[in-house]
């Protein structure tokens, strides 16, 4: 079964076409569209052999861009597809499922209408992901469409865990609460980590740091979400890489009253210019960050030193929260790559039995890995996430089941 998975944002889209057979499967192409509506668009495409191919064009919408994509996907010179038949099912990122969606689904008009209600939730991302919907289903009006949701794998949270200590009519009102994000990542490296330790995924409490440009952390108790750093929106929770995370709501009217800044100006601080970015004034990128620290530079070491010991905060709530905790998981590009993030995170807590094995954590870049010493009571792995081979999963087991009806 050949799957396209699709991720729409408000000015790009990123694709990958997955060839699945069992359990096993291949990316056939992969890449994405870029500065949809503005000046300069381009389509970026790579090939299965890793080659790539850069076409720019006029690409005002998201129609053109997938249609650009299949295009390439078609051609002679650079494509993997004799027909557009080919492609079996088309697998979308949706951002919001508010708490409609509790898994990914089917895409049919009640679902679209459905997901056009979660739009107040997530004004900015909720739109692209169905302007892609509305897009594949001009484009290819017979292929079975499916919506991976990110907040969906955080529904199985307690009350007490989402709530907020404000009016309750302000969720019954407008459904503000926590919704938690990235629990597509979430979901498939806490699997991935039993898998490798070849232990029972609803036996195991499992914390998983997904640390990107975006970061959150979660509680996984029993297979389950069962509670995460992010919010009602992205910006709550962990230190990013321009996102404030956690932050006195007392602070935020001081500091709007002081500048004289509205809701509009309010979000763009809190959310471009804060974080890493802004604590260190160098920036929001974690090699930048490490070079700088390596030269000295104080305010970097000032960055790194807030960011770790979040997170090690945060571990440390989970582990009460579970009543202990039998893996840690380390993922997204920090989680992956930086060799200090995961060591200063894990300084001492072997209290609480995370030893890190000094030597191992050293070798350990993008790929799978255990880091913790034999002994440790605590398993710390790290498992590079792959989010678009969830979706393409995802959508084939929905499509399989469908055919089978
Ligand atoms: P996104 O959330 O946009 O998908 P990624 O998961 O790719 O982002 O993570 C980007 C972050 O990973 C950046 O801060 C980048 O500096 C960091 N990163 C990537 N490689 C390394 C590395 N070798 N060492 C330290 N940090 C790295």
């Amino acid at each position: 079964m050949k799957i396209l998975v699709l991720n729409c944002g408000s000015s790009s889209i990123k694709y990958q076409l997955f060839k699945m057979e069992g359990d096993s499967w291949d990316v056939m192409a992969k890449g994405g569209v870029e500065k949809i509506g503005l000046k300069g668009s381009f389509l970026k495409h790579e090939k299965e052999n890793g080659e790539k191919v850069l076409l720019e064009g006029e690409i005002l919408d998201h129609e053109t861009g997938i249609d650009y994509i299949l295009g390439v996907m078609l051609s002679e010179r650079h494509g993997c597809l004799k027909d557009m038949e080919e492609i079996d099912a088309v697998g979308h990122r949706v951002v919001h499922g508010g708490e409609t969606f509790n898994s990914s689904v089917f895409i049919t008009d009640e679902v679209i209408a459905k997901m056009e209600s979660c739009i107040d939730l997530a004004p900015l991302h909720n739109p692209p992901n169905l302007k892609g919907i509305s897009a594949i289903s001009s484009l290819l009006p017979h292929v079975p469409q499916v919506g991976v949701f990110d907040t969906a794998f955080h529904q199985t949270m307690p009350k007490h865990a989402y709530m907020y200590a404000i009016p309750n009519s302000l969720y019954t009102k407008y459904g503000v609460r926590r919704y938690g994000f990235h629990g597509t990542s979430h979901r498939f490296v806490s699997k991935r980590a039993c898998e490798m330790q070849g232990v029972d995924y609803k036996s195991q409490r499992i914390i998983t740091c997904h640390l990107g440009n975006g970061a959150s952390i979660a509680a996984i108790n029993n297979g389950m979400s069962v509670d995460t750093s992010m919010g009602f929106t992205p910006l709550e929770g962990l230190m990013m890489g321009t996102r404030a995370g956690d932050l006195d709501v007392g602070a935020v009217t001081y500091i709007m009253d002081k500048e004289l800044i509205g809701t509009q100006s309010a979000s763009v601080l809190f959310n471009k210019h804060s974080g890493m970015l802004g604590v260190s004034g160098i920036s929001s990128d974690m090699r930048e960050i490490q070079n700088a620290m390596e030269q000295g530079d104080v305010n970097a070491q000032l960055g790194f030193d807030m960011y770790t010991y979040r997170i090690k905060k945060f571990i440390g709530s989970y582990i009460a929260a579970m009543g202990g905790v039998d893996i840690l998981v380390f993922t997204g590009g920090i989680g992956e790559n930086s060799v200090i993030t995961r060591q200063a995170v894990c300084s001492d807590m072997s209290f609480m039995g995370i030893v890190l094995d000094e030597e191992k954590n050293q070798g350990i870049r993008g790929i799978e890995a255990e880091i913790s010493r034999p002994d440790a009571k605590v398993k710390v792995l790290v498992v590079p996430t792959n989010e678009e081979l969830v979706i393409a999963q995802d959508t084939k087991t929905i499509v399989d089941a469908l055919k089978q009806k």
